[in-house]
């Protein structure tokens, strides 16, 4: 029997190769830029399934990759001829016990799942704005969503977890066992293991939110930028709102304002009421459940297409708002070049919870440069080096048309930046982790000293 027949044998879940007819479905990834051509999909049923596909990976030298929701753009979660730990198909599913106010979410779930869950308790929890992003690759990156301004990070509400370490043994990390593993999985990346659970402690939340997008035309922008400076230092925890420049459906020139407020729909009005004062050309915010709020906007981000995203410091709204960035959007966008989108997105919320957390609290680095996320995204279809040159060339061109062009690094902004030298990933995993890396490296050695998890910010393992 050869050794692969052995593992099927003793594997709970399903495992696909090359000539299976699932196998196109197995390698499939929501950008398209980001599929490759595994030798072995391994879809787990539980921690024990991932041990073993570990172990068999390192047994024969396969590379690996882990697959959550499959949502990263730069094949993070995808490998060329090694093994993959795909959580998608068996643990996707959501518990909520709401008497002890938590959620018990598989390392496969995708977002929607965990927010229709805990809906039905009237509670909620920090994450994605799109319902089909993954909850895994979401989560030990840190996390943002609309109730990060009241809660902070995903990983602010993350106490407990089942990670499967480089060994293929599972371990429970909470406060009371092996804390520092938890330490670790709360901001650290896929470093250290799989995590086959997470245990979130969840929040009462309304069912209903204000929510919608506001749309200007071009002449607005810098009364729309000023008003977004006004807005932002006043900002309660209950307010979000996301600008994005580019073009619309349409390819007219347009400014996105996609805005959130916690509340009833006339205290969302007159808290933005200095955005409809404006005279925006439409005006599509309404009142919402809070799981519509996180799935309305599904259909824009199709799985199918390829993706480019470079992450950008975002600084005073009237300094990243301006008429140059704007025109240098206009000029690589202009109708007849190849790219289907090209715009800069900049989420403005308030941290002050999430910096309120010190930064030894947890492998995420608080405190990071700018008011908030922001991200140049370019979208095209056919995957080609050409085209992924021309993206790569865009989203240069305006990150360093943004006045204060520092580069952020980590977090969900630098995700198309991964490189492929070892070294090079050392060393912007020692520039994310800062003040932390040293302890990520303690805890690289003891869950994963030969560095099979590999993928994008990879620690480098000491003592
Ligand atoms: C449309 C869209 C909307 C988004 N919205 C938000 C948002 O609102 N807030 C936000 O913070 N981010 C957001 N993101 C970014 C998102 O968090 C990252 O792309 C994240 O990596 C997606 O997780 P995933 O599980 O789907 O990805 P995958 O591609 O499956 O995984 C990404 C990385 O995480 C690792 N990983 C995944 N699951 C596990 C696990 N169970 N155990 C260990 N490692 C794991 C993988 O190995 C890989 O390295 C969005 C992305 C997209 C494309």
């Amino acid at each position: 029997m050869s050794d692969l027949e052995d593992l099927k044998r003793k594997f709970k879940g399903d495992i696909v190769t090359p000539s299976d007819a699932g196998y196109a479905d197995a390698i499939a990834r929501w950008a398209t830029n980001a599929v490759r051509r595994a030798r072995i999909v391994a879809y787990v049923r539980d921690a024990a399934d991932v041990g073993a596909a570990l172990r068999y990976a390192r047994a024969h030298g396969l590379p690996l990759a882990v697959h959550g929701g499959g949502h990263s753009a730069s094949g993070a979660s995808s490998v060329a001829g090694g093994l993959v730990v795909d959580l998608a198909r068996f643990l996707g599913g959501v518990r909520v016990d709401a008497q002890a106010r938590r959620a018990y979410v598989g390392g496969g779930a995708r977002w929607g799942a965990v927010d229709a869950a805990c809906a039905a308790h009237g509670l909620a929890v920090v994450g994605a704005t799109v319902s089909h992003t993954g909850v895994g690759g979401l989560t030990v990156a840190g996390g943002y969503g609309w109730l990060t301004p009241t809660h902070g990070l995903t990983i602010d509400s993350l106490v407990g977890a089942t990670v499967v370490a480089a060994d293929g043994v599972a371990h429970t990390a909470s406060e009371s066992e092996n804390p520092g593993l938890l330490w670790g999985i709360r901001g650290g990346g896929c470093n250290l293991g799989v995590v086959t659970e997470f245990v979130f402690e969840l929040r009462p939340q309304r069912r209903t939110v204000f929510c919608g997008e506001m749309i200007f035309t071009e002449e607005k922008l810098e009364a729309v930028a000023e008003a977004v400076e006004d807005w932002y230092p006043t900002a309660g925890e209950n307010q979000v709102i996301h600008v994005t420049l580019g073009r619309g459906s349409d390819g007219n020139p347009t400014i996105t304002l996609l805005m959130f407020y916690n509340g009833a729909e006339a205290d969302g009005r007159e808290a933005f009421k200095a955005f409809s004062d404006l005279g925006p050309v439409m005006d599509l915010r309404r009142e919402m459940t809070y799981e519509m709020s996180n799935s309305f906007m599904d259909t824009s981000f199709p799985a199918g297409q390829c993706h480019w995203s470079k992450g950008v410091a975002a600084v005073d709204a009237t300094r990243i708002m301006t008429r140059r960035v704007f025109d240098k959007i206009m000029e690589l966008s202009a109708p007849g070049t190849p790219m289907d989108h090209v715009t800069l997105t900049i989420e403005y919320m308030s941290q002050a919870k999430v910096n309120s957390v010190p930064s030894a609290a947890t492998a995420f680095v608080r405190n990071r440069p700018g008011l908030g996320n922001a991200s140049v995204q370019v979208v095209w279809d056919a995957d080609t080096p050409e085209l992924t040159a021309a993206a790569r060339h865009i989203a240069d061109e305006i990150a360093r048309a943004v006045q204060a062009g520092e580069l952020r690094r980590g977090g969900r902004c630098a995700e198309s930046e991964a490189s492929p030298e070892r070294a090079d990933r050392f060393a912007r995993a020692r520039a994310l982790f800062g003040a932390n890396y040293p302890r990520m490296q303690r805890l690289k050695r003891r869950y994963d000293p030969e560095i099979i998890f590999d993928k994008w910010f990879v620690v480098e393992p000491s003592e």
